[in-house]
């Protein structure tokens, strides 16, 4: 038997180092073992590389439309889609090696190999089935490997993977998932895309601004179908303004795949079958737990819907044995991942007054065009949990800052409670509302009624004073409206 640990994580993406360091900074001896990529989805094809991605959308749009600020832009201006995939391909690489970093400096042992837990309190690493990830920082020196293992606590932050419909699977080449959708070899001239959900629509999004015709086709009534319905209609407006194409309340039933291209059969609204034929097509209709083959099964670890079945401090029905992260259920968020981690590991530890996750105060954030970023109730949910509401909304053509960004498609919807005044939810779609959603998250944490916030000086000249004028409209006293 090989080390002994206090704490060993597998997994390493933001849950698991995250968990790995604090454990550490509160003096466990901690091991986090990985099998592909250190970081996880997060930094290496999640939230970083789609957020390099949309950089490059941002700075193509910015630039196509620079006579708007005065500018001329001589010659053409093209994306080169080989240097924009190098570029969020080389952050990617750089993340994983700050995670490694990061390992080293707080004494956290790495072993890199496929974890199964094997009894309570140990684990078995043998040779990854996966292929390390390319291109990767070097590991730390004295990364360990295959062997047992035994720990006192084990945290399982294995996260999660592509969900497939049956039928309609991803074959990579065709039909892509999130992995192939970041690394285009070359621009679709269309794509269609299923599902409108943040990871669909971001793409969606980028492969828009960079001239392809796209197509998005969505099962729900709206686009980022868990947003307040004010927020996702106003998305949609806009998304279509830029020539995106979408179906609502429509569903893909089947796929014939062509020598290079796919032609979907789109069950609309009406009942109606339209046939919808494009270069490629990304499936992007939810992931799904990563919970075969670590071992739970023999453990009789519950599981529920693909997911870990936790309490509020990431512990599982067994005895030293927790789950944080994607793999312990949704929303499936790298903050999420990385709260539960400090919750998890702070309890462990016995620290007192350690918080349970609370879900309605964990913010959403979708970096499309327009952004889209919310915390706490919609106004849809508040109403069917029978509360009595008040609402402002505020617009950015209304603000000074906004107009003068020549951003001005936006708004700020804020949700009270009638008798307290406690803020009960923020909805937000525009430029940078992805930065500004933390006003309202902090706002909400701190148990923030409409009279603090009114009492709040918000800096001008700035977008964020439509925070405030959202709050004083839900009272009948915006000022610039
Ligand atoms: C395209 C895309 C964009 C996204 N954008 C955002 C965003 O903007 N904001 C946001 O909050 N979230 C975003 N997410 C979601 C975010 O990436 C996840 O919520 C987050 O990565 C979950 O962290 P985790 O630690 O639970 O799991 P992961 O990051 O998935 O890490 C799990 C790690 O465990 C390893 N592993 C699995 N099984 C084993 C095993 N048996 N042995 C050893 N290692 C194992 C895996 O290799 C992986 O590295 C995005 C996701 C995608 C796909």
């Amino acid at each position: 038997m090989a080390d002994n640990y206090d704490v060993i994580v597998i997994g390493s993406g933001p849950g698991g180092y995250i968990a790995a360091i604090r454990a550490a900074q509160l003096g466990l001896k901690t091991a986090v073992v990985e099998r592909e990529h250190l970081a996880g989805i997060c930094s290496n094809w999640g939230c970083i590389p789609t957020k390099a991605l949309l950089r490059s959308a941002e700075v193509l749009h910015l630039a196509e439309h620079a006579k708007n600020y005065g500018l001329k832009l001589e010659g053409s201006i093209s994306p080169d889609l080989k240097a924009i995939v190098d570029r969020s391909r080389g952050i990617a690489q750089r993340m994983n090696g700050g995670v490694g970093f990061l390992m080293k400096k707080n004494k956290v042992d790495v072993i890199w190999g496929e974890a199964k837990l094997t009894k309570p309190g140990q684990i078995v690493v043998s040779k990854s089935t996966k292929k390390p990830m390319e291109p990767q920082a070097p590991l730390p020196k004295n990364t360990l490997g295959e062997g047992t293992y035994s720990a006192k606590h084990i945290i399982v932050a294995t996260g999660a993977r592509p969900r497939a419909l049956p039928g309609i699977e991803p074959d990579g080449k065709l039909i892509w998932t999130y992995f192939e959708a970041m690394v285009p070899p070359e621009m679709p001239k269309s794509l269609l895309v299923m599902g409108s959900g943040a990871i669909g629509i971001e793409f969606a999004s980028f492969y828009r601004t960079m001239g392809v015709d796209v197509t998005v086709v969505e099962v729900m009534p709206a686009v980022m179908p868990v947003e307040d319905a004010e927020i996702s209609a106003f998305a949609k407006k806009q998304f279509e303004k830029q020539g995106m194409k979408i179906h609502l309340e429509a569903k893909v039933t089947k796929v014939e795949k062509g020598a290079n291209s796919v032609t979907a059969h789109v069950e609309m609204k009406d009942g109606k079958v339209e046939k919808i034929t494009a270069d490629r097509m990304i499936s992007a209709v939810g992931v799904q737990g990563n919970i075969e083959n670590i071992g739970l099964e023999a453990l009789g670890i519950k599981t529920d819907r693909g997911c870990i079945v936790i309490d509020g401090y990431g512990k599982t029905n067994v005895a030293g044995i927790y789950a944080i992260g994607d793999v312990a259920g949704p929303p499936m968020l790298a903050h999420k991942a990385e709260h539960e981690a400090v919750i998890c590991v702070e309890k462990i530890a016995g620290l007192p007054n350690v918080h349970p996750m609370d879900k309605l105060k964990i913010p959403g954030c979708t970096y499309c065009n327009p952004q889209v970023a919310s915390v706490g109730l919609t106004e849809a949910r508040a109403k069917a949990e029978g509360k009595d509401i008040r609402v402002g909304r505020f617009p950015f053509v209304a603000n000074g800052k906004a107009i003068a960004l020549g951003e001005d498609q936006g708004m700020v919807k804020t949700i009270f409670d009638k008798k307290t005044g406690q803020l009960l939810g923020a909805h937000l779609v525009g430029a940078e509302v992805t930065e500004l959603i933390q006003g309202f998250v902090v706002a909400m944490n701190l148990e923030t009624t409409e009279e603090e916030l009114m009492h709040t000086i918000f800096p001008h000249p700035t977008i964020s004073e439509t925070m405030k004028e959202s709050v004083l409209d839900a009272y009948g006293r915006a000022l610039n409206a």
